[in-house]
């Protein structure tokens, strides 16, 4: 390999192992180093997965994938202005957290790693188990306790061994930590590992193809830990040129991106999420989020707050545009609305990430639907 693990809080320089996770020295984010360009005639027109750009991938193509990658980039319309959607939602496990497992798993059974360890009552949860399905690995998942069967079911019927745990999500976190020390297991974590958010800038890459290769305008999307703003960040690194302005949205119940921004010193402090139906954001301490807020200054965008109603008001909007999201997946869209309503015009071409399918929410939809 010609890449090494940065810390991003000590600089100091790692040869990437199976283990590592994190920067071992200080406890800081690691990011790849130097970052993976994409020469434009690397990319492998035949293949039509994500695995396209295996040439800026830390890892080569596996001998088996589910077909992931290359979703549909469509035009919408919201509040009269059109817009272009990317149905991240329609990836093999329904949710975007497709492409890091994708590739951090390619990576870990390419280095011999039997089992890996997973945090998470969601999207990540399901990804990864289908990943490790994939590859013949064991996975482990730890939940907090009180997390409802329906949402752990996918990852249990793909094999995942779950593992209930009393306490914070930063317990749970703990859980899953301690267990991936055991002899040819990983801790593959989809808030920490770097290799996750590779895999989560083909995203970009694909828009940027399926744009005429150029950029959008700006972005706008969902954001709890982050990996879908890093990875389009990383997208950015790799091919270079002015980029789209990138906006985070979060639920107005927990953002503490938008909190930071406000600040004088925008130093991010954790928040105690509140009760929203954007489930997959209620991430009150994103591990990375001063690397968050450095990647939407750097970006020229920002984070927005989006109110519970808006954001009930624009899933229903999208399902009646026969796209059947969950309400998390719907932020981006209605922040697109919130800036529209202040007026800011950010010229076509704009895309909106919808990141998980409305099948992973049955409750919750069946909820709003009632209450209608
Ligand atoms: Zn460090």
């Amino acid at each position: 390999m010609e890449w090494r693990y940065r810390c991003t809080r000590c600089e100091g320089l790692l040869v990437p192992e199976a283990t590592t996770w994190c920067c071992p020295r200080c406890g800081g984010v690691l990011r790849i180093d130097p970052p993976l360009r994409l020469v434009r005639d690397a990319i492998d027109a035949e293949d039509r997965t994500l695995w396209r750009y295996a040439a800026a991938l830390p890892v080569a193509r596996p001998p088996r994938t589910l077909g992931e990658g290359l979703t549909p980039l469509v035009e919408g319309e919201l509040d009269g202005e059109r817009v272009r959607f990317k149905l991240d939602f329609l990836l093999p496990t329904g949710s975007f957290k497709d492409r890091g497992a994708s590739v951090l798993l390619a990576f870990l059974a390419a280095q011999g790693v039997r089992r890996v360890t997973v945090d998470s009552s969601g999207n990540a949860a399901a990804a990864f188990a289908a990943y490790a399905a994939l590859h013949g690995l064991e996975v482990s998942v730890f939940a907090p306790a009180g997390t409802s069967p329906e949402k752990i079911v996918q990852a249990r019927a793909y094999g995942a061994e779950v593992n209930f745990v009393a306490g914070q999500r930063d317990t749970v976190a703990a859980a899953a930590q301690a267990a991936g020390r055991a002899p040819e297991t990983a801790y593959a974590s989809h808030n920490w590992h770097p290799l996750f958010v590779e895999g989560t800038k083909t995203w970009l890459l694909e828009v940027w193809e399926q744009l005429g290769r150029r950029w959008p305008t700006a972005c706008f999307i969902p954001v709890g830990g982050g990996s879908l703003l890093l990875g389009a960040y990383l997208a950015l690194q790799a091919l270079g040129g002015n980029g789209p302005a990138l906006v985070a949205a979060q639920p107005e119940a927990c953002a503490p991106l938008v909190r930071a921004w406000t600040r004088p010193d925008q130093v991010l402090e954790p928040v105690e999420p509140g009760v929203t139906l954007a489930e997959g954001t209620r991430i009150g301490r994103p591990p990375r989020g001063e690397l968050l807020l450095e990647t939407l200054r750097m970006s020229g965008g920002w984070p927005e707050a989006v109110p519970e109603p808006l954001l009930i008001e624009t899933t229903r909007l999208l399902w009646r545009q026969g796209l059947f999201v969950e309400p998390t997946a719907a932020l981006g869209a209605a922040a697109y609305r919130l800036v529209r309503r202040r007026g800011w015009l950010p010229g076509e071409p704009v895309v909106i990430v919808l990141t998980g399918s409305g099948l992973k929410a049955a409750g919750a939809v069946k909820h709003m639907l009632d209450q209608r």
